[in-house]
């Protein structure tokens, strides 16, 4: 390493600001990094599952996440919220949706003749359907992801999302790309820090190019590395 300590110390800063969206730590890497980022590692350790970390920021709130079956179909989970009276009250539903990630302006000028502004082109993200149904993509972080890498739209996916009830929005939890009757888990990832990220752009950490990375999901939804 050439790095002195202090800028050691703020890129490790960062990691920790960045923990939800880690989602995976290699094990060898992950050794790597205890090695010689000791307190680091010692909160890595705390998400060592993929599943657990990729639902990190709904626990509590998920019950289960549906897996994919066949192209097109669709579980459901629904999740409640206690009312006043300490009834639950479904606030969203779970969904496997498959599709094309395009912008919503394109989609509706070609499917419906609908003209929008010009300045209005890039402004919402859509999942098309095969049978040309839009769920547009609440721009969080992964949706955002989206935007930010060309070479996840318009390309066959599947969208573990998020439907809340009362919205036509779809939030997304997990990302696919699917080819033929294999589905590969999207996320980026930085080989020096060993972490997962959910869009393009400078590592967290280290401030270095990440890639995008395709991790091929077998039949028991499970991601083999
Ligand atoms: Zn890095």
């Amino acid at each position: 390493m050439s790095r002195s300590n202090q800028s050691i110390g703020a890129a490790l800063a960062a990691c920790e600001a960045s923990l939800p969206s880690v989602v995976r730590i290699g094990r060898s890497q992950r050794r790597g990094i205890m090695l010689r980022f000791g307190h680091v590692s010692r909160v890595l350790r705390l998400v060592p599952l993929t599943v657990a970390i990729t639902i990190l920021p709904f626990a509590g709130r998920l019950q289960g996440l549906a897996v994919a079956g066949d192209a097109g179909e669709s579980e459901r989970s629904v999740e409640g919220r206690s009312g006043p009276g300490g009834e639950k009250t479904p606030e969203f539903e779970v969904l496997n949706l498959r599709g094309q990630v395009v912008w919503l302006a394109d989609a509706m000028a070609r499917l419906h003749g609908v003209k929008t502004v010009p300045e209005a082109r890039t402004r919402v993200l859509a999942l098309e359907t095969a049978g040309g149904d839009l769920y547009p993509l609440a721009e969080d972080i992964r949706g955002r992801g989206f935007r930010r890498d060309e070479r996840l739209r318009d390309r066959p996916v599947e969208l573990t999302v998020r439907k809340y009830y009362g919205a036509p929005v779809i939030q997304v939890i997990r990302a696919f790309e699917v080819r033929g009757e294999q589905r590969f888990e999207l996320d980026y990832w930085c080989d020096i820090c060993a972490i997962a990220m959910f869009e393009l752009k400078p590592c967290d950490c280290c401030q270095a190019d990440i890639v995008l990375r395709r991790r091929l999901v077998g039949p028991d939804g499970r991601v083999r590395d």
